[in-house]
């Protein structure tokens, strides 16, 4: 059901200036790897013509956003639209129309979010709205029923609030647990993440697929070579192995004695 040449793309925000975690792409950056993508003949979908199972381009590519931020609206939202590609939106639920705070603790900015209004905008325009939950907490530490409202709560409020089917989750810091897969499959088809690749539970599993995340320092040439899927998978085997490795030499360490 998922291509093995799917590939799905994050970014955060799209802004001049830069912030703390990096994750900020400058709009030229942002209008370069849009155009990239182009050259390099991808096409872009999102999860619903997923769900549709129909007939997919030959190099798919989705591109998620977390956080829906305003500079997708302002900025992103009109690039895409320019060049006809789709993207997908992930919201945490409870700052529509507010500013983050989760994250200024550790020194970052706040910055705004889309309303709802915008949101349905881009909803009409053919992009998916996900959920990002709803408080952006880290759901490992959660209870059940916390994460039942997480989830189910913030799907049920992003539908109704956008006036459009939510069938993907983005698990706020790109971290998740089995129980968080669990109950997630109750609500949704798809999940996106981004734990390194040795951390993945199952490769293939929807609800927790991987991402590769554009960073602000990312050229077009590195771009390139995230995009370029026989590398990625090269990369992810390797970190297994680095990771396999790793744990081996504890291991023999621990046999023979030493420290
Ligand atoms: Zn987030």
């Amino acid at each position: 059901m998922i291509p093995s040449n799917l590939l799905i793309i994050n970014y955060h925000k799209i802004e001049k200036k830069s912030d703390i975690g990096l994750t900020a792409r400058h709009p030229e950056a942002f209008k370069r790897d849009l155009d990239t993508l182009v050259q390099e003949g991808y096409t872009t979908i999102n999860f619903h013509h997923l769900k549709a199972q129909g007939k997919l381009p030959a190099k798919p590519v989705i591109i998620t956003f977390d956080d829906g931020y305003l500079s997708f609206y302002d900025v992103a939202f009109k690039e895409l639209l320019k060049r006809n590609m789709t993207a997908v939106v992930y919201v945490p639920v409870n700052y529509i129309g507010k500013s983050n705070d989760w994250d200024v603790q550790l020194g970052y900015k706040k910055y705004a979010h889309m309303t709802a209004q915008q949101l349905q905008e881009i909803a009409e325009q053919n992009f998916e709205i996900g959920s990002h939950t709803l408080n952006h907490k880290y759901l490992n530490g959660l209870s059940d029923s916390e994460l039942e409202k997480e989830l189910g709560e913030s799907k049920r409020m992003l539908e109704e609030q956008t006036a459009a089917s939510v069938i993907s989750v983005s698990y706020p810091f790109g971290k998740y647990n089995k129980n968080v897969l669990k109950l997630s499959q109750k609500y949704y088809d798809f999940g996106v993440q981004l734990m390194p690749p040795f951390f993945r539970d199952s490769p293939d599993n929807k609800l927790c697929l991987q991402r590769i995340n554009i960073y602000r320092t990312d050229s077009a040439a590195t771009l390139k070579k995230k995009l370029s899927y026989s590398n990625y998978k090269l990369l992810i085997i390797k970190n297994r192995l680095i990771q396999q490795g790793a744990w081996a030499t504890i291991l023999l360490k621990k046999m023979r004695g030493n420290k």
